[in-house]
């Protein structure tokens, strides 16, 4: 059984994108908006800036309070569209409920949308002719294919249909040949399909739902999930959505909770950025 590193894998693709951006005759920007004081949120923000910086980016913060409205919103998205130093956009998800989310993704330039969740790039994803690829399904691609560079024929099952997550990873397994299975909250008899996966996602959000006894035995299984369960004495812990100990004993491979695809993520997100950059300014 290969647990399968994820640090290691987006620490190499940080340094790739480093090497890059110092190759470049100007310097990439990624501008991040948070809205609010969400505590996860936040901590990801500063950890994005951080790897921009380090990566030899520009990173622009914008803060907002949790009470903005949606035009005052719009207005900073347009700002930073018309930016020339900027060349990919995230705006932190979740926003506040006065704001919708929908309408605020479709105001980012897509050619700028390094988060990958513009229309236009979901569509042309889909339709395999180009776009932006969402950074944590492209991180576990990339993570599947570091173990398994051919896919054809293989049995793909993505537990979770979020537009973030599990659509964008059924389109990527899709293109890369695979027969793909999405299954959601209304699946009947889980088990029995995910016991199908050659292939398995798990992207649902809840502490070690998939059990080991519903794993194929040698199966490749990707671990999206990051569940906060309590460790005792009023300390946290991060789990997966697979029971990990459990299944490790019958997977191929698996991804860790913490250190599989949370790393990718960010690391995607910087590659993202530098290809926006490239394809902007030449
Ligand atoms: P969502 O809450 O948007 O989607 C969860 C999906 O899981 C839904 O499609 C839902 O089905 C499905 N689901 C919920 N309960 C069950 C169940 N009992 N059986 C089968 N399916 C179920 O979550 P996200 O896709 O945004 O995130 C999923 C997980 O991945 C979370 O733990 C999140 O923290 C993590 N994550 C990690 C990232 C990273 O590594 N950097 C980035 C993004 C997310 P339905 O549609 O029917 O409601």
């Amino acid at each position: 059984m290969k647990v399968i590193d994820g640090k290691a894998a987006a620490a190499a693709i940080r340094a790739e994108v480093a090497a890059e951006v110092a190759a470049l005759s100007f310097v990439p920007g990624l501008a991040v908006v948070l809205v609010g004081a969400d505590p996860a949120s936040q901590v990801y923000v500063r950890s994005k800036a951080k790897q921009t910086v380090e990566a030899g980016m520009a990173s622009f913060e914008h803060r907002l309070p949790a009470d903005i409205d949606e035009a005052t919103l719009m207005a900073l998205v347009a700002q930073l569209n018309a930016d020339d130093a900027v060349d990919g956009i995230l705006v932190q998800l979740p926003l506040p409920a006065q704001i919708d989310a929908e309408r605020v993704l479709r105001a980012i330039d897509p050619a700028k949308d390094v988060d990958g969740f513009h229309p236009v790039n979901v569509g042309l994803v889909a339709t395999g002719t180009g776009g932006i690829v969402p950074c944590t399904p492209d991180g576990a691609m990339a993570l599947i294919r570091s173990v398994q560079p051919q896919l054809d024929g293989l049995n793909a099952v993505i537990v979770g249909r979020s537009n973030i997550v599990g659509k964008p990873m059924a389109q990527l397994l899709l293109a890369a040949n695979c027969t793909v299975t999405i299954a959601h909250s209304r699946t009947k008899d889980l088990a029995a399909v995910v016991r199908g996966a050659d292939v398995l996602v798990a992207a649902v959000g809840r502490p070690e739902m998939i059990r080991g006894d519903w794993i194929k035995p040698g199966a490749l299984v990707i671990d999206v999930g990051i569940n906060r369960v309590d460790a005792g004495e009023g300390k946290a812990r991060l789990v997966g959505d697979v029971a990990y100990d459990e299944a490790a004993t019958v997977a191929g491979a698996i991804t860790p909770v913490p250190g599989g695809v949370g790393p990718m993520t960010i690391a995607c997100l910087l590659r993202n950025t530098l290809r926006a950059a490239i394809a902007r300014r030449g």
